[in-house]
């Protein structure tokens, strides 16, 4: 087929009404929320005519997905945290994608050995301290958490919340499980307060004067920043970023599987390449003041103003292989309960 003829189909194609796309829609079952997601497929269908569908849920799309079984509509799941896309691939939910594109575009390290899930964006776990009471490099990485200096100065959430299962996942991965055990022993033993709240809770307690330290994901000091009234409590925190002339900062996801029974899986495996490329890239990640997850892809706007992220390599799914040892870790050290 000559070039003018292939581009006169190509043309062809796009003047079709939608609807002829309709039964090939993509899918989308997302925890991510709307404002973030809808802009990308809208890109998406701008460019190719494929039409999406979402549902967003907060909880229980794992479940609905495995009770719908074979006759699921949904074609991608989109989710944060390593532990979720782990879920799914645990529950046999989602099905291996042996493609080029997402290859190449997806670090070995972000993405499922077999395919099963793939990175889009990364945020950093960081460390927080106060602008007052901390010095500029007194504290550079996780390890110094546990260091008795801190006694009675650091806050953090749930030492159970998946985000903190990662980190000390990592700490596992690391250090071995003895060593890492010393030193979650030596955390919590710096605890200002039972831990408690979410992320942004912590930064706005070091800003109360509660606590010197804390540990947040890079986004919601982001998006704290973002927002006029939680301004002034991320205006109080100076962000460091952990081991970062060593190992490199600890890293967690959100991410895309294909689902096994996806109906439209040709469509469906278009619409997660197109989430790889720069601009979709570029798009998702200043849209929660994260890190783009194509390492082809600077990070950008607000991000970009904090300085070089410089990524712990391990890979994710050697984070997701340690997590049962790192729940039981928090357990024997009794991490939340705190006087
Ligand atoms: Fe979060």
């Amino acid at each position: 087929m000559s070039f003018k003829r292939a581009a006169g189909t190509l043309l062809a194609l796009s003047l079709l009404p939608m609807s002829v796309n309709a039964d090939e829609a993509v899918n989308v079952y997302s925890y991510r929320q709307a404002y973030l997601i809808d802009p990308l497929l809208t890109a998406f269908t701008d460019k190719t005519g494929i039409e999406t569908n979402v549902v967003f849920a907060k909880t229980g799309l794992s479940e609905r997905l495995d009770r719908e079984g074979r006759n699921s509509p949904a074609d991608l799941v989109l989710t944060v945290d390593i532990s979720r896309l782990s879920e799914l691939v645990e529950k046999d939910l989602t099905a291996a994608v042996d493609n080029d594109t997402l290859e190449n575009n997806i670090p070995e390290n972000l993405r499922h050995p077999d395919g099963k899930w793939f990175a889009l964006t990364t945020r950093g776990r960081m460390i927080f301290t106060s602008k007052e009471r901390v010095e500029e490099g007194e504290i550079t990485t996780y390890e110094d958490l546990a260091d008795p200096k801190w006694e009675d100065r650091i806050c953090t959430r749930s030492g159970k919340h998946p985000y903190n299962i990662a980190l000390f996942s990592s700490m596992i991965a690391h250090h071995g499980e003895e060593k890492a055990e010393e030193w979650l022993s030596g955390l919590k033993n710096n605890l200002a307060r039972k831990p408690q709240g979410g992320d942004r809770d912590q930064i706005k307690a070091i800003a109360a004067g509660v606590c010197d330290l804390a540990i947040a994901n890079s986004y919601y000091y982001g998006n704290m920043l973002e927002d006029e009234n939680q301004r002034p409590a991320a205006e109080a925190v100076r962000l460091v970023f952990p081991n970062a002339d060593g190992r490199g900062t600890h890293i967690n996801i959100s991410g895309v599987a294909l689902t096994k029974s996806a109906p439209n899986r040709d469509n469906a495996i278009k619409l997660m390449e197109y989430l790889t490329q720069p601009e979709a890239q570029r798009m998702y990640a200043e849209a929660n003041t994260e890190y783009p997850a194509n390492p082809e892809v600077e990070a950008s706007g607000l991000v970009a103003e904090w300085g070089q992220l410089n990524p712990d390599e391990l890979s994710l799914q050697e984070i997701a292989d340690h997590r049962i040892q790192a729940v039981k870790m928090v357990d024997r050290v009794d991490y939340n309960n705190v006087d």
